[in-house]
């Protein structure tokens, strides 16, 4: 949930630049697809993303289940292949699970038999590496992440949210240049969710560490990042700055979660909701795959897939609205809609 007051600073931020002409991104992503091929049928489950990271940017990718971001995530960490393009951490191709990276996964999975601190330690020791030298730094994550008394204790003695930041723990304790949290925060009550985003964020600016910050929920995107990619159907839908984002969306779904955002001061029976729902990847529609749910869509939108047009200097948006803008002024009802009703 954001207040009206933050959601205006938001707005009102000034917008970061994208990496420099000529600079090279921390990682780079280009043109990286990924086919599974099951009892001889093949699902596209990710398709053409371009996407570069600089070095100690914060940059959230937002969008539902099933939409390729946790596909992605793995690509970059070279956790699986990529059926198509090219992924790059400081101009290395990534072919293998990458060392100078920690991820934060949704599920925390800890060794039952360690002590919270020794399971913070557990990727030091996996790496052959002296784990009395993190020590300290395993304490003051604890310490920071709310877990100080909690340092002896086993993972059944640990709620799960305490597990959560346990986890969270593992994938700082390093130090690592880039950080992938995908859902870091879902299981976590507000007032932790907080002090974990501003931990992450506390990391980014002394460290200079880039962070990938996956998530569906755009109330903790406004708060913490610089740059937002909303992702739809395997495939970028938008991206900009997140000022840009939260002032000028521009695709009909990132508008559609907008609308869903709860906002303090202001009142409403209830919160707007997108009509339908994801299809899986076996079933995306021809054409623009977010068609039956959106409410501009027309004939154009059914036969021709949109390509990613520019919108603004660091904006884009995989809409045909862009070339067609006066039929904004024509909304109707989703085909989805009509299908449920
Ligand atoms: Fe909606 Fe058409 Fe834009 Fe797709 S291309 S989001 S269907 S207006």
């Amino acid at each position: 949930m954001i207040l009206d007051a933050d959601a205006a600073a938001i707005a009102g931020r000034p917008d970061v630049t994208m990496t420099a002409p000529g600079a090279r991104p921390y990682v780079d992503v280009a043109g990286v697809g990924k086919t599974y091929r099951r009892a001889g049928r093949e699902t596209h489950a990710l398709e053409s993303i371009d996407l570069a990271i600089r070095s100690g940017e914060f940059l959230a990718i937002v969008g539902p289940s099933g939409c390729g971001k946790s596909t992605l995530l793995r690509i970059v960490a070279g956790l699986v292949g990529a059926s198509r393009g090219d992924v790059r951490v400081e101009g290395a191709r990534v072919d293998r699970p990458q060392t100078n990276l920690g991820i934060v996964f949704q599920s925390p999975v800890l060794l039952d038999w360690r002590t919270a601190l020794d399971n913070v330690l557990v990727q030091v020791e996996l790496r052959s590496l002296d784990p009395k030298a993190y020590r300290d730094n395993a304490l003051r994550l604890l310490d920071q992440i709310g877990l100080k008394d909690f340092a002896d204790r086993y993972p059944y003695e640990l709620s799960g949210g305490m597990r959560q930041r346990v986890v969270i723990a593992m994938a700082l304790v390093m130090n690592p240049a880039l950080v992938i949290a995908d859902e870091p925060t879902t299981a976590l009550d507000v007032t932790i969710q907080a002090q974990i985003l501003e931990l992450l964020r506390e990391l980014q600016q002394k460290f200079g560490t880039s962070i990938l910050l996956i998530t569906h929920d755009l109330g903790v995107v406004a708060e913490t990042v610089s740059r937002v990619i909303v992702m739809y159907g395997g495939e970028i839908v938008e991206e900009a700055p997140v000022g840009e984002l939260f002032a000028r969306s521009h695709h009909p779904y990132t508008e559609g979660l907008l609308a869903a955002m709860p906002h303090v001061g202001q009142e409403r029976d209830r919160l707007a909701t997108i009509p339908g729902s994801v299809p899986p990847p076996t079933m995306w529609p021809n054409g623009c795959r977010f068609h039956d749910r959106c409410p501009y869509a027309w004939e154009r939108c059914v036969a021709e897939h949109p390509p990613l047009y520019q919108i603004g200097e660091h904006h884009i948006s995989r809409c045909h609205l862009a070339e067609e803008p006066e039929r904004r002024a024509h909304p109707h009802e989703p085909a989805a809609a009509k299908a449920g009703a």
